[in-house]
């Protein structure tokens, strides 16, 4: 009874702390090499893009302990746990390498299905060249599943009255353990992933607009902006589809093949063509003068505003008295030359 200790506040958090630390010698580690030229690592650096979008790495070790918290608060069995019990310990070793290393393996193949891919397990392969936190960089969905499946050895212990300190503690940090150690090598993505996940070069490809043509296609659901765009374009003889909000993948389907999409959509459409390019929803780079400015969206470069956002910044700073309600829309041109004036750039993006 004396051995026993509070699985609480102070046991969650200083789990919670050990993992940050553990983590954080990992990424001093693995930089120190990479400063060191260390023949180890493949000769190419981790980006600044990488950089901040991996710099959130700890978000999901406050969700972990919030969650953790919750869970040890709704059972009596976590409040008081001895340091060892090796019963447990077997069990959540058995737990580990039978349910868990199998749901694991099965939920990371359906996570390269092409429909979870695109949509969650990309984010965490974007990292060409991965660094060990690269480990933790997933969508908050993903995460939340991780930590159910993680958390099956330790609530089948706690539950059956075999949990001990050494098994929540111990088992985490394997899995923190494990993880780090499998991203830190600075492997870079194997060939057949590529079969999957379309190189990056692709994806940064230059949509040129080809001039001497004369159609527009439009695609999805129709507005005035939709019209607006294809007037002014077919005004100027371009060809190219337009795609807004609701475009289906059978439409997507028909188009030919290096067909460039550019969404006029607030959201980007689905990308289920590896033979066409996809420009960004609308967006314009931010003057330098803006100061405090992350990013806007997550599927924008850094400082990189979508185009509406720059439309009411715009809008207020040439103190335009008047709205574009119903059907009206404003002279394009004017709009265009006044948002130019304040410092906004067109995005280009490059190869
Ligand atoms: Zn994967």
């Amino acid at each position: 009874m004396e051995t026993s200790r509070q699985l609480q506040v102070p046991g969650i958090g200083t789990m919670g702390a050990s993992q940050i630390l553990h983590n954080q010698i990992w990424i001093t580690l693995s930089r120190y090499r990479t400063s060191k030229g260390n023949n180890l690592i493949v000769d190419k650096s981790i980006d600044f893009d990488q950089v901040d979008r991996e710099s959130n790495w700890d978000d999901q070790i406050i969700l972990h302990t919030m969650l953790s918290y919750l869970i040890s608060m709704s059972m009596a069995r976590a409040h008081r746990l001895p340091f060892w019990r090796s019963d447990g310990v077997i069990m959540t070793i058995l737990l580990h390498m039978g349910p868990v290393e199998f749901l694991y393996y099965w939920f990371h193949r359906a996570l390269h299905h092409h429909y979870l891919y695109s949509r969650y397990h990309s984010h965490h392969h974007s990292s060409i060249v991965t660094q060990p936190i690269s480990a933790f960089i997933h969508p908050f969905a993903e995460i939340v599943v991780y930590f159910m499946l993680f958390g099956i050895p330790v609530i089948t212990t706690i539950l059956t009255g075999t949990a001990s300190m050494a098994v929540v503690f111990g088992y985490l940090t394997y899995i923190d353990f494990m993880n780090n150690m499998g991203h830190c090598n600075f492997e870079l993505i194997p060939e057949w992933l590529f079969s999957i996940f379309p190189p990056l070069k692709y994806l940064m490809y230059t949509p040129s607009i080809p001039p001497g043509t004369a159609q527009v296609v439009l695609r999805g659901k129709l507005s005035k902006v939709a019209r607006a765009i294809a007037f002014g374009l077919c005004q100027r003889g371009i060809q190219i589809w337009l795609v807004g909000e609701g475009l289906t993948d059978e439409e997507q389907n028909k188009a030919s093949k290096g067909t460039i999409f550019i969404p006029f959509s607030q959201f980007p459409p689905m990308k289920i063509r590896k033979d066409c390019f996809y420009h960004t929803t609308p967006a314009m780079i931010t003057p330098p003068s803006l100061h405090n400015l992350h990013s806007c969206e997550n599927w924008l470069p850094r400082r990189v505003m979508s185009a509406w956002r720059v439309a009411r910044i715009v809008h207020g700073m040439e103190e335009w008295n008047v709205n574009e309600c119903g059907e009206s829309i404003f002279n394009i041109d004017q709009v265009w030359e006044a948002t130019l004036h304040r410092g906004f750039r067109p995005l280009c993006v490059s190869s």
